[in-house]
């Protein structure tokens, strides 16, 4: 089956035995045993969940995978998989990531005595000699949020010594467009928040592998903290999936009108979108991937013309959050990225001017005039 076709018919009710096409919501906590040391499959929700089991497949198959896991959240996935680590280990991560990333990793190298080195990984040199002997994971975005740049998953990858896992957030370019799994990553990870459930009303997270070893620690961290995807939102992201690729395609060809609008306004001063990247970047981007995405950063002429077109947008919403079928438009420097430390935030270039449009299922026209007469 191809791709969107597994978007409709991937996930599918194993206890089905009325015809009902959608996977039911099993809220139930708890399972009644058939016998004595006899069980159903399904004992406690904490443990498994009959309608987020489905989803989880679902998940496994549209990365390439073996095994997902759904949490509650991207963050509460991420840190089921820093609880993989232990004191003194050491983390190499994107110099340029979601911030709540860095929070975490930030926070953990405080209360868990993990260590993280942020490297530019578009230097390869650099994270080799980051590289130690307590190095145990690589933490990558590609595109990065919010400076979109690209990195060759492949050539990390080949960087790291065999026993460092490759771990990607996969969450900008979603699996329709880009398959860590396929490219030498360990892990996938998600914000299922974003495109995977695609309407801004659920929170979730995945991890995606096929190291059965590592599925099953992460399986047992997931059962004794209890942050597993519940059933309700697990119903809610397979009806999202159903069209993935539908929302992928309409946002993309919107982003690529926007983003050649937005690079000739007098206003705009820099743009970052995968599409318009520098050539060795953008060579990067078409052998490990066969999309853009569609979110676009842009850099205005004043930190007075970013507020005023926040304050001016009418379709499109001032909003922290990207990947739903709603246009939203972030400030980088205020929202997502406003706890990374300034000197590092400059360093970036998440300045007061940057702004992060994350391109919806909206008519494009209308996103376009919106723009104008915010920019105007
Ligand atoms: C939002 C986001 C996260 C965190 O996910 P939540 O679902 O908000 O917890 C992680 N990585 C990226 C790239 C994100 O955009």
């Amino acid at each position: 089956m191809k791709f969107d076709t597994v978007c409709v018919h991937g996930a599918k009710d194993l206890n089905n035995r009325t015809g009902a096409l959608a996977v039911p919501i099993y809220q139930s906590a708890t399972f009644a045993h058939p016998g004595v040391g006899q069980s159903t499959g399904y004992d406690y929700a904490r443990t498994q969940n009959p309608t987020r089991e489905p989803l989880e497949r679902l998940v496994a198959s549209l990365e390439d995978g073996l095994e997902a896991l759904g949490f509650s959240s991207g963050m509460a996935a991420l840190d089921a998989l820093l609880s993989l680590l232990e004191k003194d280990d050491h983390i190499i991560a994107s110099d340029d990531l979601y911030g709540g990333s860095a929070r975490l990793f930030d926070f953990l190298n405080l209360r868990a005595g993990l260590k993280t080195s942020y490297v530019d990984m578009g230097d390869l040199k650099a994270l080799k000699a980051a590289i130690k002997p307590e190095t145990k994971l690589v933490f990558i975005e590609t595109p990065t949020n919010p400076m979109m740049k690209i990195t060759d998953i492949l050539a990390v990858k080949e960087t790291l010594p065999p026993n460092v896992l490759l771990v990607v957030d996969n969450t900008f370019l979603t699996p329709y467009y880009q398959k860590p799994l396929n490219l030498g990553a360990d892990l996938v990870l998600h914000s299922g928040t974003k495109y995977l459930s695609g309407h801004n009303d659920t929170l979730a997270g995945f991890l995606v592998t096929r190291n059965v070893p590592i599925a099953e620690r992460l399986r047992y961290i997931s059962k004794t903290v209890g942050s597993g995807l519940a059933p309700f939102d697990s119903f809610l992201l397979i009806r999202s999936l159903k069209t993935l690729a539908l929302r992928m395609d309409k946002s993309q060809t919107s982003a690529l009108k926007i983003a050649s609008w937005l690079k000739d306004q007098p206003k705009v001063t820099k743009i970052y979108y995968p599409a318009l990247a520098d050539e060795k970047s953008l060579a990067i981007l078409k052998k490990q991937a066969t999309g853009f995405g569609a979110m676009i950063s842009f850099e205005v002429d004043s930190e007075e013309t970013a507020q005023k077109v926040l304050e001016s947008v009418k379709l499109i919403l001032y909003a922290e959050s990207l990947g739903g079928v709603e246009t939203l438009i972030t400030y980088p420097y205020l929202q997502t990225h406003a706890d990374l430390p300034p000197e590092r935030r400059l360093a970036l270039g998440i300045t007061e001017r940057l702004l992060r449009l994350s391109v919806g299922v909206e008519n494009s026209q209308d996103l376009l005039e919106d723009l104008k007469q915010a920019l105007g």
